[in-house]
Parts: C-alpha cells; sequence; structure tokens
C-alpha cells in the first residue's frame, strides 16, 4: 500500500479528509475505510507501435468506494500517472459524487503516456488493450469511466466498442462521455461551465446581487473557461474578461462573447483578438470584479499574489485554482471560495444523466437536460451553504462535510460503519 499512499496529492486528501472527518465527528472506521480504496487495479498495456516495436505502457485503476453505487470517475493518458495520483483521485471523486447526492461510488484511471507522442492508430490500440485487461472490473452496473485529462469522445467509443465486443452485445452504458450517435448525452460538453455558472448565482445572491450585470473575469478558455462564459454572457453578466495559454483579452463595458467564440473557432487562440485590450494573463487574477473564475490550472492563486486579489467570489471552475495558504488568507478577508469539489461538478452530474439514460434508451432534450443539472447543482450550493452557515466553517471544509454525512450515513445502513 505504501506505493500507493505515499504521493503529495493523496496525502493532502487525506489531511482534507482527517480535518472535515473531525467537524463532523466522523464515525472512525468508516474514516478508516475512506482512507483507503476498495482496489487498485495495475495492468501493463502492450502496445504494436506503427514502427512494428512493442511498447508497454503502465496502466491503472483504483476503485474508491462504493457505498452510494456503482464506481464513476474519469481515465486519463498523461505522462504523469502515477498509481499514487489515480488513488488520490479516484478518492476525490467519492467524495464529489457524494456531496452531489448522485447513486454512485468514486473512481479514476489512467495509463501513463503521452497521448501527443502516439498516432491516432496507436492510441486506439493501447485503448482497446486496456479496455480489454480492465474488463473483470468494469461495466455499467460496476464502474464507469469517462474522459479526462488526455482522453475524449473517441477514447470512450473504442473502450465501449472492445467491451461490447467482449460481452457480445452492445453496452452503451459501460461509458460516458460518448458522441452522440452511440447514446452520448446532450449538453455534456458543455456541462462542467453550466455549472460554474449556476453556482455562481447562487453564490451572488447571497450577497444580494444577481448575475445580470455582475462583472467576471474567466481564466482558461477552453472546455470549462469557455462554456462558462458563453452562458455567462447569455444570462447577462458582464465577463470583461477571459485568457487562454497565448494571453488575456480585456474590455470593461463587457466583452461580446459570441464574437470571441466566433474569433475561436476561426483562429484556435485569443492572441490578436481585435475588439478588445490585449492585458497580462496575471492582470486577469487581479481585476475589481465581482467573480472571478479560475478555469485553467491549479495553484494559480497562491501566496505570490493572493494581496492583490480583489474579487469577492471566486468560483473554482478548474481543479485547486486556490492553494490552501492563499485559501487561508482569502477567508480572513470575507472572499467567498466556491470548492472545486462542488462549482465544477456539472460535469459528473451529466454523465450521470448519460448512464441513466443508456440504461432505459430514452434521450432527454438539452433543455431537460440543463433544467435538471440546475437542480442539483442550485440544491448541492444551498447544503453547503447551510452547513456552512450552521458550523461556521468555510465553504470547502463545509462541501466535504456534507459529502461526508452522506457517506456515512450509507456505510452505517450497510454495515461498513458501525
Ligand atoms: P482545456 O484543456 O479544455 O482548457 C484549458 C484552457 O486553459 C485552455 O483555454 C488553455 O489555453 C487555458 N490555459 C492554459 N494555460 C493557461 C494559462 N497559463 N493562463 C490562462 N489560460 C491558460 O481544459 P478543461 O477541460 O477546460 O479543464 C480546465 C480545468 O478544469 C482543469 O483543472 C480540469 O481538471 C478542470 N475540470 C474540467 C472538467 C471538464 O469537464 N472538462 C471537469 C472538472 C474539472
Amino acid at each position: 500500500m505504501k506505493s500507493l499512499t505515499e504521493g503529495a496529492l493523496y496525502r493532502n486528501t487525506l489531511r482534507t479528509l482527517e480535518t472535515a472527518g473531525e467537524i463532523i465527528n466522523l464515525n472512525r472506521n468508516a474514516l478508516e475505510r475512506l482512507k483507503l480504496p476498495r482496489r487498485a487495479i495495475a495492468v501493463s498495456v502492450p502496445v504494436k507501435m506503427d514502427d512494428g516495436r512493442v511498447q508497454i505502457f503502465p496502466g491503472y485503476r483504483v476503485q474508491h468506494n462504493q457505498a452510494l453505487g456503482p464506481f464513476k470517475g474519469g481515465l486519463r493518458y498523461h505522462q504523469s500517472v502515477n498509481l499514487s495520483e489515480v488513488a488520490a483521485l479516484s478518492m476525490l471523486m467519492t467524495f464529489k459524487n457524494s456531496l452531489l447526492g448522485l447513486p454512485l461510488g468514486g473512481a479514476k484511471g489512467g495509463v501513463t503516456v503521452n497521448p501527443n507522442q502516439l498516432s491516432t492508430n496507436e492510441l486506439e490500440h493501447l485503448t482497446r488493450r486496456f479496455t480489454s485487461e480492465l474488463s473483470p472490473f468494469i461495466g455499467p452496473d460496476e464502474d464507469i469511466p469517462a474522459p479526462d485529462v488526455g482522453t475524449d469522445s473517441q477514447t470512450m467509443a473504442w473502450m465501449l466498442d472492445t467491451y461490447s465486443m467482449e460481452s457480445g452485445f452492445s453496452q452503451t452504458g459501460v461509458v460516458t462521455g460518448k458522441p452522440i450517435e452511440i447514446g452520448g448525452s446532450q449538453g455534456r460538453e458543455c456541462a462542467t461551465g453550466l455549472g460554474v455558472v449556476y453556482v455562481t448565482e447562487k453564490a451572488l445572491a447571497t450577497r444580494g446581487k444577481k448575475i445580470q450585470g455582475a462583472t467576471m473575469a474567466i481564466q482558461g478558455f477552453g472546455k470549462v473557461g469557455m462554456h462558462a462564459a458563453i452562458e455567462a454572457f447569455a444570462l447577462g453578466a458582464k465577463v470583461v474578461a477571459v485568457s487562454d495559454v497565448t494571453g488575456a483579452i480585456y474590455h470593461p463595458e463587457g466583452l461580446n462573447i459570441t464574437d470571441v467564440k466566433k474569433y475561436i473557432d476561426e483562429n484556435k487562440v485569443l492572441k490578436g483578438y481585435p475588439n478588445a485590450q490585449t492585458i497580462d494573463g496575471e492582470e486577469l487574477l487581479e481585476l475589481d470584479v465581482d467573480v472571478l473564475a479560475p478555469c485553467a490550472l491549479d495553484g494559480v492563486i497562491n501566496s505570490t499574489n493572493v494581496d492583490r486579489i480583489k474579487a469577492p467570489i471566486i468560483v473554482e471552475g478548474a481543479n485547486g485554482p486556490v492553494t490552501v495558504n492563499a485559501s487561508d488568507e482569502l477567508y480572513k478577508r470575507n472572499t467567498m471560495i466556491i470548492p472545486d469539489i462542488l462549482a465544477n461538478g456539472g460535469g459528473v452530474v451529466v454523465s450521470y444523466f448519460e448512464w441513466v439514460q443508456d440504461i432505459v434508451w430514452l434521450f432527454w432534450h438539452e433543455d431537460e437536460v440543463r433544467q435538471k443539472l440546475k437542480t442539483i447543482m442550485y440544491r448541492s450550493f444551498d447544503t453547503v451553504f447551510d452547513f456552512h452557515k450552521e458550523m461556521g466553517t468555510n465553504l470547502r471544509l463545509s462541501a466535504m462535510g456534507v459529502s461526508l454525512k452522506r457517506l456515512e450515513k450509507a456505510m452505517k445502513l450497510r454495515g461498513q460503519a458501525w
């Protein structure tokens, strides 16, 4: 178990679990159970490369907890993937799914590979062999993978096909994040960004404000940031700044996000966008706006810039954008930080909808998906905010507290904690 628990992310996640566990007086047996995953699967994946060599890639799937339902979580392809990181991420999925009230447990997986160095043919072979190695452990009722860093809807389509070949009939419910044509859900692509905006609306409301006319700065214009910007703009927010890896753009009266999206579709990057001022990426984080939504990278708000952060509300669209030290500093200034586990939960909520639709073979219109997503995000925000008011804990610990209470109840009912 040592290699599983020795990574920094695992140790940090354990610390959060223990701190939140103390606050809710978490049952001792439940705490001990949650500290380790139920099962960790390590495989070696041989791939016949285009030049005829066979290369072996390490792959993992860690199934953390299934007290609430089947295991669920992403699969990433990245050169830094290791067992301990995957295990920590699987634990975070257990907490996220519990917080959002989903009937799902937590899992995560990955292959140590730089996907940009493989041809499409090699990636397909890697995915099919990895799926085959995992097939005794995954399935619509057992464990349902989804895309993550370095994987996409095509990866999920290959997984679905391989799993279905082995079981003898089509099994669309084995993965989520698939293309619509083979059982994917409407609204999956924009789900995380929409979730960011729904919790932003709620956060503003607690301070007597509406999203209409509120000023926002959004870091990152990818799957999360772009859809958050589009939705916020559609609802009447003044999105004054957005950024990507090539820089940031700013307009004091609010950017026309429809026009920015058109520019991105044609040019791929924000650099050179003509109808706004260019500002430094760091400057975006320090703007005096109602809401700052970091939706790109982890650790971008840290002890070096925290003194210059002015936004009274920060919505963590990315995973871990505000460091622990910076969070402590911001709490002292009464800054509201909506934690990632809540703010970027929209993606897994719509993944859950996709799984449900595949089970009943009844597919919903995008409006229905959005409405149901909004209901869950609003409800989750309210539950966390009520806990925060009652217990006086910050929103990050409150989100963990809500999540652990639900898990503890399920574990007690199952006889896993007494
Ligand atoms: P993405 O690759 O689609 O987009 C990332 C964006 O960030 C791009 O626009 C990129 O140009 C920009 N970026 C990179 N470096 C930057 C920098 N230094 N300054 C400003 N912008 C920069 O990724 P994504 O899926 O949008 O994920 C973003 C974050 O959200 C990650 O932390 C991810 O783990 C998290 N997240 C994503 C989802 C999802 O459904 N996609 C769900 C939960 C959490």
